[in-house]
Parts: C-alpha cells; sequence; structure tokens
C-alpha cells in the first residue's frame, strides 16, 4: 500500500471513529465530554495545524457523503450569501455558544449544544457550498483559525512542482487555495482544514502536508 492509500485509509478510519464517538456520547447524554477531545484539537492545532477539522469533527466527517452525493447528481448547492461574507457572524455564534454553554452549566441543563450546533452545520451542507458553514458560521473553526496561527506543520504547495492546474482548488472545501501572479497556487493556512484533500488531487506530488518553513 503506497502512502497516500495509507494515509487516505487511516484518515477515514479517524473520521469514522470520532463520528461514533460522538455518536455514543450522544446516545449515552454525555456530549459535554467532547469539549475534551476538542480541547485536545485546539491544543493541537497550535503545533500541528487544524486536524480536528479535517480528520476529528462529525460536521466535517458528515460533509464529506453529502457532498459526494451532491456531486454524483450533478446537484449544485447554493453559494455563500454576501451578507455572511461581510458579517462577523462565526464571532457572533462563537460568543453565544460560550454564553449557552456557561447559561446550561448554571441552569444544570443537559442540552446536548454540541448535538445541535452539529445538525445546524448539516442544515447548511444541504444547502450550501461547504465553504459556508466552514468559514463565515462554524464556531469551533474560528477558535481553531486562531490557535492554528503559530503552527509550524501544515499542507503547503512546492512551487517549483506546481503546473498551475488547479485540480486542488476544485476539491478544496474551504475555498483556502489562491492563485498568484505566477499562477502557481498556495494555500492560505488560515482557512486550510487539513484535509488532505488537495494532496490528493495533485497529480504532480506539489502538495505535502510538512514544516511550512521548509519550502518557502
Ligand atoms: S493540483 Fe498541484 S500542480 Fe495543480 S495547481 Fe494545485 S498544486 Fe499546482
Ligand atoms: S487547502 Fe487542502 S488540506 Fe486545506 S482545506 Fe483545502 S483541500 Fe483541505
Amino acid at each position: 500500500m503506497g502512502r497516500e492509500n495509507f494515509r487516505y485509509f487511516l484518515r477515514i478510519g479517524a473520521q469514522i471513529t470520532f463520528l461514533a464517538v460522538f455518536a455514543s456520547l450522544i446516545w449515552s447524554g454525555l456530549t459535554q465530554f467532547w469539549l475534551v477531545i476538542f480541547g485536545a484539537g485546539v491544543i493541537g492545532s497550535v503545533v500541528f495545524d487544524r486536524f480536528y477539522c479535517g480528520w476529528v469533527c462529525p460536521m466535517g466527517t458528515l460533509a464529506r457523503p453529502i457532498g459526494w452525493i451532491y456531486e454524483k447528481f450533478g446537484i449544485e448547492r447554493l453559494q455563500t450569501p454576501e451578507l455572511l461574507r461581510k458579517g462577523r457572524w462565526r464571532w457572533i455564534g462563537l460568543v453565544a455558544l460560550a454564553l449557552t454553554m456557561v447559561y446550561l452549566r448554571i441552569a444544570g441543563n443537559q442540552l446536548p449544544v454540541f448535538l445541535i450546533v452539529a445538525l445546524i452545520g448539516v442544515g447548511f451542507f444541504l444547502v450550501w457550498e461547504e465553504e459556508t458553514f466552514h468559514k463565515y458560521i462554524c464556531p469551533y473553526g474560528v477558535i481553531l483559525s486562531v490557535t492554528s496561527r503559530p503552527s509550524k506543520f501544515g499542507m503547503s504547495v512546492d512551487k517549483s512542482k506546481c503546473t498551475g492546474c488547479g485540480a486542488c482548488q476544485e476539491g478544496c472545501p474551504n475555498n483556502a487555495i489562491a492563485t498568484l501572479d505566477s499562477d502557481a497556487r498556495e494555500i492560505e493556512s488560515e482557512g486550510c482544514l487539513t484535509c488532505f484533500r488537495c494532496e490528493d488531487a495533485c497529480s504532480v506530488g506539489a502538495i505535502e502536508y510538512r514544516n511550512t518553513g521548509d519550502i518557502e
């Protein structure tokens, strides 16, 4: 088995495992324990980038089959509304989520907040392009986009290999790949979910998860 195949199955295995953990926590009424997993993802993002988004997050996992079905049947999803692009909605969402969790904690209410956010995410994935929720709504994504800033590791393009074909951009769920004047592509690290789809799409092996300082 090649390195790409091994990594692909590892990621799929991780996503299915974490989805099963999430489902079992919901089933047993213990979704607040997901905070521990999310907390580990936040700490890990400081060094290793947003593995939580690409390998752990139940919403990211559910977005994949939804996207696959839509693609299979040629169904176009709506583009991100301009109103969402301009606003600070994910910061508002984050504050609202934090206040709700504090209130529920004080009131002793067991409302499954993580499940509710996950269902909202799935609702968005069903109607709008994937980027809409990841980039403009997800309150967890806003935390990770900040904590992952100092990360030395991440996805990056070796511009000396890039042919400018654009295949990586087509599959990126968060529209996180820019086109440079030279036509080479560049990954905008703040938006990158570390999902490896671009690496899978690049036929010349220009994209890799690496110490980004090695390639500048
Ligand atoms: S798929 Fe590879 S070669 Fe094509 S634009 Fe992206 S990085 Fe460059
Ligand atoms: S840049 Fe690559 S790894 Fe990052 S979100 Fe886009 S497809 Fe995934």
